[in-house]
């Protein structure tokens, strides 16, 4: 039985990324970034103006006041998109508004508020002094051009997506998405729906998988229920393995007599880099390849599943897209954590932020790897390598937030 570091450092060291594709913008929302983004020009563009109002030079302005207004001569417009050629001379302004490039000659923007209004009179009356730069944005004040924007392995979110956009970029490359198998393997599962016989249960991890996938944004295209029987096994694993960079099994990979998974997948040629690693749940962990397919053989135990997913699965997910892995984060206990003598444990938790600012955790009170709602509650998973003792309120702890909840 190998340790977790061990399974966690060979299963980084099966896995190369895989290669990139151009897709155009509309379509890359929740791709990875298999370039680097640059300024295509400087942001803004031009001197454009901040609010609606008037384009002057501010030495024009000086001494206005409501009381006393400054006449100025109304010469132009500049709207966005529709710049104005003059050029301001002493004593004149023009209508600015927001977006729209500041006329040569103008240094200050007089906002609409502060002035007799918009209107078609030859004269505008100014109600406050200006200064030089008032609401104007400058060029190149945000970004200058060919500055670094994003840079390769950043999942585009809604403010990459904008920011590609901002600077004209039509298409993006981005990461290949794995193409996964999700197999879930057991004589006694039916699907919800239908009328449950004693001895029987609902699968739900082939439900879980595939929201899991979905987080780790890779696309499932084989989806099925195995009974524990050698051909059926056989026959779709290995179609999956024809078709599929990934794939994820859960079940059949324990000691028992119909727990057939793992001599299939060595029959079909799978190179197996381990089998069993020291931890709870989770023990009899799967890891194997076929050429550059990665396929990951998954205890049945649902709560099992889905932190094998979590701690394995998903980073490995991140890695064949070059997106750089969700960080751990240390938490103060405010309750004693379990710690076991020779296997790593993780729990589902609860994490929030104190008052103070400070990270604290809990671990959840149901503990078996079979009690799937215990997730319910969480938004972490928490774990400490084995040792002599369990760690106690106070003590810090690793844990690992469930990027889809939020810290309380
Ligand atoms: P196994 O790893 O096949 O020995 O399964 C361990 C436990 O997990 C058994 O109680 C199974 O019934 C249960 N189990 C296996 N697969 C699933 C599944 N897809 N959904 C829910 N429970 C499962
Ligand atoms: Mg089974």
């Amino acid at each position: 039985m190998i340790s977790v570091q061990e399974a966690q450092s060979i299963m980084r060291n099966n896995t190369q990324p895989l290669g990139f594709e151009t897709v155009s913008l509309k379509n890359a929302g929740n791709r990875v970034l298999a370039q680097d983004v640059i300024a295509t020009f400087p942001m803004p563009q031009f001197d454009n103006s901040a609010m609606d109002g008037f384009a002057v030079r501010a030495v024009d302005t000086v001494g206005a006041h409501k009381s006393s207004p400054v006449k100025l001569k109304m010469v132009g417009l500049s709207s966005a998109g529709t710049p104005s050629e003059i050029i301001l001379k002493p004593g004149k302004c023009v209508q600015c508004m927001t977006g729209a490039a500041i006329p040569d000659g103008a240094d200050a923007i007089v906002i609409v508020e502060n002035t007799n209004g918009f209107s078609d009179s030859g004269t505008v009356q100014i109600f406050q002094e200006a200064n030089i730069g008032d609401h104007i944005r400058r060029k190149g004040e945000e970004i200058e051009k060919s500055d670094a924007l994003i840079s390769r392995g950043t999942c585009i979110t809604p403010s990459e997506m904008g920011t590609l956009a901002t600077f004209g970029y039509e298409t993006v490359s981005v990461m290949i998405k794995p193409k996964v198998a999700i197999f879930v393997t057991g004589s006694e599962l039916i699907e919800p729906g239908n009328k449950i016989k004693i001895g029987q249960i609902y699968n739900s991890n082939l439900y879980m998988f595939a929201e899991l996938a979905k987080k780790s944004r890779v696309e499932v295209v084989m989806r099925e229920v195995i009974k524990d029987d050698k051909d059926s096994l056989r026959r779709l694993l290995s179609e999956a393995l024809q078709t599929c960079d990934v794939i994820i099994s859960s079940g059949g990979v324990s000691m028992g007599r119909f727990d057939y998974v793992r001599e299939v997948y060595n029959k079909l040629g799978v190179q197996e880099h381990f089998w069993k690693v020291a931890q709870k749940p989770g023990k009899p962990l799967f890891f194997g390849t076929v050429d550059s397919t990665l396929i990951f053989g998954l205890p049945g135990n649902p709560v099992s599943s889905f932190i094998c997913y979590v701690e394995y699965v998903h980073p490995v997910m991140q890695d064949l897209q070059l997106k750089k892995r969700d960080p751990k984060h240390q938490a103060i206990l405010t309750e004693n954590f379990p710690v076991e003598s020779k296997k790593h444990r993780y729990l589902f938790g609860r994490s929030w932020i104190d008052s103070k600012g400070k990270l604290l955790c809990s671990p959840e009170s149901k503990v078996g790897s079979h009690m799937l709602t215990a997730s319910l509650e969480s938004n972490c998973i928490l774990e400490s390598p084995p040792g002599k003792q369990g760690l106690k309120v106070g003590d810090e702890i690793t844990i690992n937030l469930l990027n889809w909840r939020n810290i309380e």
